[in-house]
């Protein structure tokens, strides 16, 4: 059977290979369009998960807090959901209660999560887990271009003779791509990495530099000041295609390469390397991950980069593309089902009425013209009192999301909570029902990777036990709660999200194939590996520059807190490691660790393997250390792959301006061996 990866947005193209109802192995499909026969480690080794005896297997149901889920029946666990919902919507309201679809799901489950919550409850808090990683990028592309989506395919590496990664790590987010781009790098692209971290890729580079964590703007703002200082300017295609060129020709004067070596600490001459390697490239991509986005001004940073793209006018054909990494993989595709708490499919308005009335139309019931809460926004409410349930599905928030002492809180506020997921996590913990799902390897549906490439996603054995697809429970939930979801197949939800959403509307099925289909897609089905060839998705067709200064980050080193800390991801694991730390890769890699530069490890008495004690702002942690000159001194690094780290503990408030994606990049810490302390541990230098 040929399905589509469950684990990032690189979106590979699987082989499943069943014997006796398990996944016996995995290969890629060699005609597959985003790994053309390739795959990693996670996507072809890490299945055993899905047979794994931690699975949840059956409903259970917490009758009082604090004791120990029991085993319940389909029809209990429903019972008790349709009777707490109901009973706190008649007390609270609608808006009292609130979902979160999952970017781990497929299209037509976030579709239908989405859906429940705003017809058959009532409200339109609903959200996804794009909320703190690439909602950022989503906000610069609708802003600066119209679609909230890769400007081009993976392809366009092929066809690059030079390409900007900032803020990407991709040969352990995304493998496939980081070897797509190592490929490229040996047909002679020039490839310029930017992170704080000395990552693989940047052996294959002609330059690297390591900005502090959080100045990325200043980078950004550097490069564009050189890229007009020394005429590589697009005067055609600014003056034809784009608006808005003039403010930031008034901003640039000031970010000399001089003055943005003081903000983030690279040499000037990188900055006008950097710029003149981009500049003089006939064909050049900037691709870019959570370093741009999980900061405060996250969005701001993405829209710089857009500005670099457009005053070169070097989008919209092959080889000059912008290409953000999306991480999950249904990152893009889950906030394009409307699973947010402000848009319909498609990035439409909640407020637009003609919007509304169409789906009013479809669904048979009013809508609320009302925004939703966003996740961070819920845990305020939750605490706050003014939000009583939650129905969580496929996300692990007490373990991903910043702040956990807070989310914690907020959980635990909660009048009523349904979890809906495949093993239990840290979010179960305080679930009153929790619901057994599917994955990806027992579902039916699509999944758009991080070139807006819809494709198929097929089961290839059952769920375990009685757990059921996620598509199956939302409908039964939905209709308990009065609201029928009129659909008998996952296929029977894409006519419907095609019959409703313009970029949509040459989407089936049959069409997708084995190829899938990159949207917008005409009612014809002819799709868009390319997007802005001729004009941009916004008024008039011209694409907007923002002119936008560099600003601190919202968390600074000093004399308390005197390194910074930056989390990340690893080749080996997936995000909250759910499903790999129960796979054979956690023989590769079994606990998160802090890497720390050589010398600050000296300096404070750390040495290789030594368990150690980080602290923030908000939290404390303890874990082993790692000793490596990968990171830059005055900066550590971490993941949040294993629960027992609680890694997120230390991560504050700080969130980006316009989307409150939170700064998971830079968070000051106090790191200290554990046990026998020096006797006084000296200063940075
Ligand atoms: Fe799966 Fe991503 Fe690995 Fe491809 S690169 S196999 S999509 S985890």
């Amino acid at each position: 059977m040929t399905t589509t990866c469950g684990y990032c947005g690189v979106g590979c193209r699987l082989e499943t290979h069943v014997r006796d109802g398990r996944i016996a192995s995995i290969t890629p499909a060699m005609d597959g369009p985003a790994n053309e026969g390739h795959t990693c480690l996670k996507g072809r080794f890490a299945h055993q998960f899905s047979r794994n005896r931690e699975r949840l297997t059956t409903p259970l149901i917490r009758d009082a807090r604090g004791a120990d889920p029991r085993p319940a029946t389909w029809d209990e666990a429903i019972e008790r959901i349709v009777a707490e919902l109901t009973r706190i919507r008649s007390a609270h309201g609608p808006d009292a209660i609130a979902g979160l679809a999952s970017s781990r799901a497929t299209n037509e489950d976030c579709y239908a999560m989405a859906r429940l919550m705003r017809a058959a409850i009532g409200t339109n808090n609903i959200d996804n887990c794009s909320r703190v990683c690439h909602s950022p990028t989503s906000f610069a592309l609708r802003k600066a271009l119209g679609l909230s989506g890769a400007t081009g395919s993976f392809s366009d590496f092929d066809h690059a003779d030079a390409t900007i990664l900032i803020g990407a790590n991709p040969t352990e987010g995304h493998p496939v791509v980081g070897a797509r781009i190592k490929q490229a790098t040996l047909r002679g692209m020039k490839l310029v990495t930017i992170d704080p971290r000395r990552i693989e890729l940047a052996d294959y580079g002609v330059l690297h530099l390591a900005p502090r964590p959080g100045s990325n703007a200043a980078v950004m703002l550097g490069i564009a000041h050189v890229l007009e200082r020394d005429g590589f300017v697009n005067q055609a295609f600014v003056d034809e295609r784009t608006e808005g060129f003039e403010a930031l020709h008034a901003l640039l004067p000031s970010y000399t390469p001089e003055a943005v070596s003081e903000i983030a600490g690279v040499p000037a001459e990188g900055i006008e390397e950097a710029a003149r390697i981009y500049g003089e490239a006939a064909d050049a991509c900037i691709s870019w991950g959570l370093g741009v986005t999980e900061h405060k001004y996250g969005s701001e940073v993405a829209q710089l980069i857009c500005d670099v793209a457009l005053m070169t006018g070097k989008i919209g054909r092959p080889g000059s593309a912008l290409l953000p990494l999306r991480g999950q993989n249904n990152v893009q595709g889950s906030s394009d089902m409307g699973a947010l708490p402000d848009t319909y499919t498609a990035y439409r308005s909640v407020e637009d009425e003609e919007v509304a009335r169409s789906f009013e139309a479809a669904w048979g019931v009013p809508l609320s013209r009302r925004k939703g809460y966003t996740i961070p926004q819920m845990f305020d409410a939750a605490v706050a009192g003014d939000l009583k349930a939650m129905y969580i599905f496929g996300e692990d928030v007490a373990q991903t999301d910043p702040d956990t002492a807070h989310v914690v809180h907020a959980l635990e506020s909660l009048d009523f909570l349904v979890c809906q997921d495949i093993f239990e996590t840290e979010t179960t913990r305080y679930a009153d029902v929790i619901l057994p799902a599917s994955s990806f390897l027992e579902k039916e549906g699509t999944f758009t990777n991080a070139e807006r490439r819809v494709q198929l996603v097929a089961p290839a054995i059952e769920p375990p036990g009685e757990a059921r697809t996620d598509f199956e429970i939302i409908k039964v939930v939905s209709r308990a709660l009065g609201h029928e979801l009129p659909w008998a197949t996952p296929s029977d939800a894409m006519d419907e999200i095609a019959a409703l959403t313009p970029d949509w509307a040459g989407i089936s099925y049959e069409r997708l194939g084995r190829r899938g289909l990159q949207w917008p897609v005409a009612p014809d089905g002819t799709d868009a590996p390319i997007l802005y060839a001729e004009s941009f998705e916004l008024p008039g067709g011209r694409a907007h520059f923002a002119a936008l200064p560099y600003k601190a980050p919202g968390d600074a080193a000093d004399d308390e807190f005197p390194l910074i800390l930056v989390t990340g991801r690893r080749l080996q694991h997936y995000n909250a490691g759910t499903m790999t730390r129960r796979t054979g890769n956690v023989e590769l890699m079994d606990a998160d660790v802090l890497e720390i530069h050589p010398d600050d490890a000296a300096r404070l008495w750390i040495s290789d393997g030594d368990r150690i004690s980080v602290r923030s702002r908000v939290g404390r942690i303890e874990l082993p250390a790692q000793v490596t000159e990968r990171i830059e001194p005055g900066h550590v690094f971490t993941t949040f792959h294993f629960p027992a780290t609680r890694t997120n503990l230390l991560v504050g408030a700080s969130a980006d301006v316009n989307t409150s994606c939170p700064e998971y990049k830079v968070v000051a810490v106090d790191v200290r061996p554990i046990g026998e302390q020096p006797a006084k541990v000296p200063a940075l230098a």
